[in-house]
Order: structure tokens, then sequence, then C-alpha cells
């Protein structure tokens, strides 16, 4: 699959822009699922303001989808029309301020942000430490574990919207639940400021571990995965509804459910992304025969089926 080359007519018209642009650039490799098809063009910025200079710049007819470190995404087979927006270097700060706060780029991995949290003494943040995006992906999930959620512990952040307008986001304008933003989805998110509190560095490198260690023994975290595929519905634990349906180690191509944690798809090998959401609406129909409950996607699905 190849797209027209966008990338030279961008360029005429945006004559100060610093990041890099790609041409039908390959998404697989971004993502943990590591299937998928390219983006049409693949816009790197180099900080916010070329970010924003780009979405003033860029026509509306052109879709903009932004991605993190793709550990919640599946790239259809077809690839991904209009920009495809990754933030980078740019985006990589990492700020302890006053009043046991932390400001950090959204390009950070979580796993920066808990570690750089439990080095500065500040509690509350150790839960990122289980999660392996990033932060822009974390606003946008409301990413959370182990009993701590974004929700819990942002005070706001920025993003830019589609017009390349910047804005605070206080957080009740996220609008948060459960896996869920509330704030419009053309927004991409560029900088988080986190609230913690005062804390004993090596409880919390303690906390780190634990949370490290149950992980790696409940979830196929060493696989091709995107992480929990469905949210688990009010009242219910998606696992075990998928398991009570018969899915465990259930197979299409080379996609299969998790044995270790039926929450889980994953790319053996050779799985194309039309086989993995395939099994991902086979496991949702045969959940909704043997209990009525109809699952929701929690991995994010973007792009064109082949
Ligand atoms: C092994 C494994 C374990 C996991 N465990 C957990 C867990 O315990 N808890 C949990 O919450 N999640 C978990 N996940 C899922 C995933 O890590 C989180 O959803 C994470 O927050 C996604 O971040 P990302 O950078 O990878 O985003 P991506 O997967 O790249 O994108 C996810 C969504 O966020 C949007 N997005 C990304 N960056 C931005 C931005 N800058 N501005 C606006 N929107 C943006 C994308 O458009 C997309 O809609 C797990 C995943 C894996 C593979």
């Amino acid at each position: 699959m190849t797209f027209p080359d966008l990338v030279p007519s961008l360029k005429a018209r945006m004559g100060e822009l610093r990041g890099r642009l790609l041409a039908n650039q390959p998404l697989a490799e971004l993502t943990w699922f590591r299937v998928g098809g390219p983006a049409q063009v693949l816009f790197m910025p180099e900080d916010e303001a070329d970010l924003a200079y780009f979405l003033s710049r860029l026509g509306s007819d052109i879709p903009v989808t932004v991605i993190g470190l793709g550990s919640n995404l599946i790239v259809r087979d077809g690839g991904v029309p209009g920009a495809v927006i990754r933030l980078g270097r740019g985006f990589s700060e990492i700020k302890v301020e006053e009043g046991n706060r932390i400001r950090v780029g959204a390009a950070v991995p979580d796993v920066k942000v808990a570690r750089a949290a439990q080095e500065a003494g500040l509690a509350g943040l150790a839960f990122y430490r289980g999660i392996p995006g990033a932060i822009g992906g974390a606003l946008r999930m409301n990413g959370g574990a182990y009993g701590g959620e974004t929700k819990d512990v942002l005070i706001e952040a920025r993003g830019v919207d589609r017009r390349g307008d910047v804005k605070v986001y206080r957080n009740a304008d996220m609008h948060y639940r459960y896996r869920h933003c509330g704030v419009a989805d053309e927004v991409i998110f560029t900088q988080a400021l986190f609230q913690g509190r005062e804390g004993d560095p090596a409880a919390i490198a303690a906390e780190m571990d634990k949370i490290t260690e149950s992980r790696e023994s409940t979830q196929p975290v060493k696989s091709r995965t995107g992480g929990s595929t469905f949210k688990n519905p009010p009242g219910h634990k998606a696992w075990q509804l998928i398991d009570a349906a018969g899915c465990r180690g259930l197979v299409v191509g080379d996609a299969q459910v998790s044995e270790l944690h039926c929450n889980f798809l994953i790319n053996r090998g050779n799985a194309t992304a039309g086989d993995i959401e395939t099994l991902g609406e086979t496991v949702r129909a045969r959940v909704k025969q043997s209990s009525g409950v109809e699952l929701e996607w929690e991995i994010k699905r973007i792009g064109l089926s082949d």
C-alpha cells in the first residue's frame, strides 16, 4: 500500500517548518504489535511551536492522527491516510518543581516519570512504572494501574488543537472516566504537570519493584501485544468473561488470545492487523453470546483495512 506523496506540497506551504516530514513511512515498527501499513505522512515536530505551526498551515481536509509509543494501538494493514504525528526529543523534558510537582513532556515514557519521581522522593506516581506508553498516551487514555490513575495525579495538561492553538486543560477539563478522556480527539497533548506527595525514595523504589515483579508474572509483557484489549465492563472483569466464553488461547491467523492473560491479544510473529482485529471481534461475539455482555475495545484502532 502506497499513498500519494503529500510531502512536497506540505513543504511548499510550510516554509518555516523545522520538524521531519516523511512520506509513506512504515508504522508497524512504531507499535508494540508490530503490524499495520504506513502513514501517508509522518511528522515529527521539533517542539510545541513547530507542532502548532504545522497544524495551523495544514489544510482542514487532511486528517491528523497522533501516536505515542504504540502500546495501545492497532495500525490497520491499509495504513493511515493524512498526517500521523509522533512527538520526540522536543517533548522530553522532566522537571521537578516546588510543591512536590513534576512537569513532563508528552513524549516521556511513563516509566521514566515513575523513576524521576522516585528519585526526587515524590510518592503517588509509582503506578506509572507498569504502563509501557508515553505521557501523551497516558493523558488520552487516563492510563492507570495498581490503584493509581492519571486523573488522580494530574494538575493540568497542555495541548494543541487542530487549528494550532495551544491551550491548558485543568484536570476537570479532561472529563476523565475509566480509560477515557473527554477532551476532543483532535487535541494533541504536549505536556503534563503532576502532583506528587512527599515520600521516601527507598520505599517508592520497593513499590516499583513489586509492580515490575507482579507485571512480569501475570502479563505477556515481552510479547507483541497491545495490553488490555477490552475495558472492564461495569461489574465484570473482561478477562473472566473471555475465559468463560472459552476464548483463552483462541487463534486467528498468527494472532492469539494470550494463555497467560486472556484480555491480551498477541502477535505470535506473522499476524496481520486484520488477524488481530478479527480475533478481537470474534472474542467480542463469543462473549456476547455466552454472557450477554458487549465488550468495548480499549485498544485504539487507526487507519484503513486492506
Ligand atoms: C504489556 C502492556 C501492559 C499495559 N498495561 C497497562 C496498564 O496497566 N494500564 C493502562 O492504563 N494501560 C496499559 N497498557 C496500555 C498502554 O500502555 C496505555 O494505554 C498507554 O497510556 C498508551 O500510551 P502510548 O504512548 O503507547 O499511546 P499509543 O498506544 O501510541 O496511543 C494510544 C492513544 O493515545 C493517543 N495519544 C498518544 N499520544 C498522544 C498525545 N500526545 N496527545 C493526544 N493523544 C495521544 C493516540 O492517538 C491513541 O488514541 C499496557 C500495554 C501493554 C503493551
